[in-house]
């Protein structure tokens, strides 16, 4: 994929000095837990609430400098307490999500939404201690300066398909907060393509840890869609799709951003993406935890979740204390901000690519006569295809592939050249090509292309008519 560099200038305007004062800020709001809210009397300028003003006042300021390009909302909320004896919220309690959207600029395609999200909350060793200190200043103030970031430099340009910078509470008790947004997302019929939640992306640096990889990042995307029925997962793992759900193919096209947007192109000399690698992790999450990702996964949105390469435990949901010589506690001292910025880069690349690129094609099939035949035009491979609604007309496709153990899209051919090669009809707004090659032997997916290279997530053909 080419380089855009009206992106690679957007990327290079988000600064290391712009996160620091961003998680310093959140900081100091003392103790950010959602609880926090229905305390009485909190001192001004702590908890959780006072959190939630200053971020909506961030994405004012920002909207501010930009025409008021932004619709900046507030959405509170009663959370219902939960039930059962390990209930991390007891009392019905106001929650408070955060985010500012970024409309499309093309009418066909303004439908189409990607998001990014971090959670504002934060907790220390107790889930209901609201009133020592819970700095949370990876956990996860950290994925909240990726939101604004992405919000102050991608809210500079246009494009054509919306974008959504959100923070959102709750996360600590139970993902409350971006379980009732995904919700909210699915009943009002939004066109999300793809959530991208940052969760620990603050590149923990503990003084003597040798394991901390400063130029990675984890990327959790999960096998098979969440909402997928048992009849869908039975062909799934008929077809060999355990490893292409939605999520997994837009943590595929991440790694292609990265390909992209790493290291500064010869002919420029602006600063992009540079030295940070994403690792995808073929998993929902890490091992037994979750994150606000899977709300949205839950609601059938493809979402991956962004973390660190290495945590430090000593560092998370632990109040602030010296034990043997040992410091406990999510402290700003523990954060690298330049860190932090590389990650926000990817973030905006990665929004800024998709939202640039046409929507992925629709009805991808496998286009299967009525009666199945068994003869040597087996061993070619016909796929078909049809351009969403609202695809502009200058869109190009692409056919990738990969043997089915490799994890990554390894062959890729322009369906015009494809065409060249065995044969193409693109008639009537279908397109099939037909390859010489086995889908026994392979796994295939298409992508949307724009004349700039800007290229969509992979969609993989199921067979149909
Ligand atoms: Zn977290």
């Amino acid at each position: 994929m080419p380089v855009d560099f009206r992106i690679a200038h957007a990327l290079g305007q988000i600064s290391p000095a712009q996160t620091q004062k961003i998680i310093s800020t959140l900081v100091s709001f003392r103790n950010r837990s959602t609880l926090s809210s229905m305390v009485k009397g909190l001192p001004p300028g702590t908890g959780v609430t006072a959190a939630a003003d200053w971020i909506y006042s961030q994405f004012q300021a920002i909207s501010a400098q930009c025409g008021n390009c932004l619709e900046v909302h507030r959405d509170t909320f009663t959370q219902a307490p939960g039930t059962g004896p390990h209930a991390r919220i007891t009392q019905p309690t106001t929650l408070t999500d955060v985010y500012a959207v970024l409309r499309g600029t093309d009418p066909g395609q303004a439908a189409r939404m990607l998001l990014v999200t971090g959670h504002y909350d934060s907790r220390n060793s107790s889930n209901f201690n609201t009133t020592d200190p819970a700095p949370g200043a990876n956990d996860d103030a950290s994925g909240v300066a990726v939101s604004l970031e992405c919000a102050r430099v991608l809210s500079k340009l246009r494009f054509p398909a919306t974008l959504v910078f959100v923070a959102v509470a709750g996360e600590e008790q139970g993902l409350y907060g971006s379980r009732h947004l995904a919700q909210e997302a699915r009943q009002q019929g939004w066109h999300l393509e793809g959530v991208l939640n940052n969760d620990i992306v603050g590149g923990n640096r503990t003084p003597g840890d040798k394991f901390q990889d400063e130029h990675a990042v984890r990327v959790y995307s999960e096998p098979v869609p969440a909402d997928a029925t048992p009849e869908q997962i039975r062909r799934i793992l008929m077809l060999g799709y355990d490893s292409d759900s939605p999520s997994r193919e837009l943590a595929r096209a991440i790694t292609e951003v990265a390909r992209t947007y790493t290291g500064a192109p010869a002919t420029s000399s602006e600063p992009i993406v540079s030295g940070l690698a994403p690792v995808l992790e073929f998993r929902t999450d890490r091992f037994l935890r979750g994150g606000d990702h899977e709300s949205f996964n839950e609601q059938g949105f493809a979402a991956v979740r962004f973390s660190e390469w290495r945590e430090d435990f000593n560092h998370q949901h632990q109040n602030v204390r010296m034990e043997d010589g040992v410091q406990y506690g999510d402290l700003l001292k523990f954060v690298d901000f330049n860190y932090v910025a590389r990650v926000a880069r990817l973030n905006a690349a990665t929004m800024a690519v998709l939202a640039d690129a046409p929507p992925e094609p629709v009805h991808v099939i496998y286009p299967f006569p009525k009666v199945f035949v068994f003869n040597n035009s087996l061993n070619d491979t016909s796929i078909s295809w049809q351009p969403a609604p609202g695809t502009p007309a200058d869109t190009r496709y692409m056919i990738v592939w990969r043997p089915t153990a490799a994890p990554n899209w390894t062959r890729a051919i322009s369906a015009e050249k494809a065409r060249e090669i065995i044969s193409w009809a693109g008639k009537d707004a279908t397109y099939t090509v037909t390859l010489p090659i086995s889908k026994d032997n392979v796994i295939f997916g298409v992508m949307a292309v724009d004349p700039q290279g800007h290229r969509s997530p992979a969609v993989v053909p199921w067979p149909g008519r």
